[in-house]
């Protein structure tokens, strides 16, 4: 699988998104475990818009925003 088109992450500047390297979601993936945080592509599954927070807690109020 093209990993640089099942992202849906829109920031291509990123150094982890797959379109920089040739490691798929491991990097992106990494970095945010490591921040407590969950990937972009999570979010945009639910609404497809940027936003200021990545956090469990944004993930969660977002899953129950969207099932309201
Ligand atoms: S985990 Fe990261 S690199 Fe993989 S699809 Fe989601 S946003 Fe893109």
């Amino acid at each position: 699988m093209d990993m640089s088109q099942f992202c849906t992450c829109k920031d291509r500047a990123c150094p982890l998104h797959p379109t920089n390297h040739d490691k798929g979601c491991t990097p992106c993936i990494a970095k945010n475990r490591k921040q407590g945080e969950i990937p972009s592509c999570f979010f945009r599954q639910l609404r497809d818009e940027s936003r200021e927070g990545y956090t469990f807690r944004d993930f969660a109020e977002l899953v129950l925003e969207s099932e309201s």
